[in-house]
């Protein structure tokens, strides 16, 4: 019987090590990745700059809401505001009969009100901005498909100031040629042109800007990325995973790499991971967004919301529900998970950089329980642990554990 025993318990150990084996690389880099001694909430919003003109309004709106709030140590809610720096000279392009690409630049007159909105609220600290790019296309993919695509050519002639998420999606992305799919790579010495370009023009519209960028459409590539860093650069913000291209259907192809919050790139940048979502338009609820923050914040990760002007502009209608959910959203976090701190992006990729102890856990006990609480968000892993009865130990180790984070659960 106990010989039985002896050798059920040896199956079950050689089972659980080539588990652990096989999982080596993704279970080092969730230990890896630093752990956050606080809950801390970031709303994302991209798209921002130029386009439509009623953007004033929303921004004076979001930055109102924003200002009303503030966590323990002072500090407003933190919107990012992801900038695109120029938009197609619609007059322009329809006076050279669509032959020609001609950029209308957020330094124009035009965008002076616009350009005022975002300062004030950076210097309100409710806004941080962050570089999207400086069109949210490809400009010879965009005049490609519009000599070929009526929906494209329509974008180029319909409005004055026209909203690039009209634009079929596969064209959104800016680091790819999506004229003709499947999607080609661009040429190294463009990539190095255009990068070195909007980050030039970046840093000249905002004294104030943060060294973050935010791939639009999250398409970009090993080229992409040494260039940003290249040109000053320090943190990307990611989806956690690095998508390159798009297939036959437009479609964005598998992700070629794995990304962890703090991780360093091959070129010295800093990542972080934005995958939660918060589009009021889109259906997305305040209790969502606690759902979100109660996981991150177990696992020692930040939340970052992601959120596009969309949302905030146009008719008061369509915007109506969308402001008062960012209120709702506030309300609640700021009542129920009162230790949440509200800093930017930049600040959060300088405390990984630095590795601020200040903000981030290094005792053993918690480390091991937030791994276990990552290992729970990895959908493949937590099965087989689950399987093999691993899952089960790991949950009652955890339990004599310290809690990593008491105010987690918050008041609710
Ligand atoms: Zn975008």
């Amino acid at each position: 019987m106990g010989g039985l025993i002896a050798l059920l318990l040896l199956v079950w150990l050689i089972a659980v090590v080539v588990l652990v084996l096989h999982y080596r690389n993704l279970l080092a880099s969730l230990w890896a990745e630093p752990v956050l001694r606080r809950p801390v909430l970031i709303i994302e919003s991209d798209d921002w700059g130029a386009g439509p003109l009623d953007q004033v309004e929303g921004l004076q709106r979001l930055a109102a809401i924003l200002s009303g709030y503030s966590d323990r140590d002072g500090r407003h809610p933190v919107m990012t505001l992801g900038l695109v720096l120029a938009s197609a000279d619609t007059k322009a392009i329809q006076a050279n009969g669509l032959t020609q690409y001609q950029r209308l630049g957020l330094g124009e007159e035009c965008y002076a009100a616009l350009r005022q909105s975002i300062a004030a609220g950076v210097e309100q600290k409710v806004f941080a901005i962050q570089l999207h790019g400086m069109e949210h296309y490809w400009p010879p993919a965009l005049m490609q498909s519009a000599s070929s695509e009526d929906a494209v050519r329509q974008w180029l002639i319909a409005d004055e100031f026209p909203q690039t998420e009209q634009l079929p999606s596969h064209l959104q992305s800016r680091w790819i040629n999506a004229a003709v799919l499947p999607a080609t790579s661009l040429a190294a010495d463009q990539i190095t042109a255009a990068v070195s370009e909007e980050v030039a023009v970046y840093h000249s519209l905002f004294a104030k800007a943060d060294s973050v960028v935010v791939p639009p459409t999250f398409v970009w590539n090993q080229l992409v990325e040494q260039a940003w860093a290249k040109n000053g650069i320090d943190v990307l913000v990611t989806p956690g995973q690095r998508y390159e291209g798009r297939d036959a259907a437009g479609r964005i192809t598998p992700s070629t790499k794995r990304i962890f919050n703090g991780q360093r790139s091959e070129d010295g940048l800093i990542y972080i991971v934005r995958d939660d979502y918060f589009e009021p338009s889109l259906g997305h609820r305040s209790e969502g967004v606690v759902s979100a923050l109660k996981a991150k914040s177990s696992a020692g990760r930040p939340t970052l919301l992601e959120t596009h002007r969309f949302n905030f502009i146009g008719t008061e209608q369509k915007t109506a529900a969308a402001f008062h959910e960012l209120e709702k959203l506030l309300a609640r976090v700021s009542r129920d998970f009162p230790e949440t701190a509200f800093i930017s992006t930049a600040e959060l990729a300088r405390v990984y950089r630095d590795n601020d102890l200040v903000w981030l856990a290094d005792g053993f006990a918690v480390r091991v329980q937030t791994l276990i609480n990552r290992c729970r968000a990895e959908y493949g892993l937590w099965r087989s642990f689950k399987l093999t009865g691993l899952a089960l130990l790991l949950t009652v180790v955890a339990m004599f554990l310290p809690i990593a984070q008491d105010n987690i659960r918050g008041r609710a």
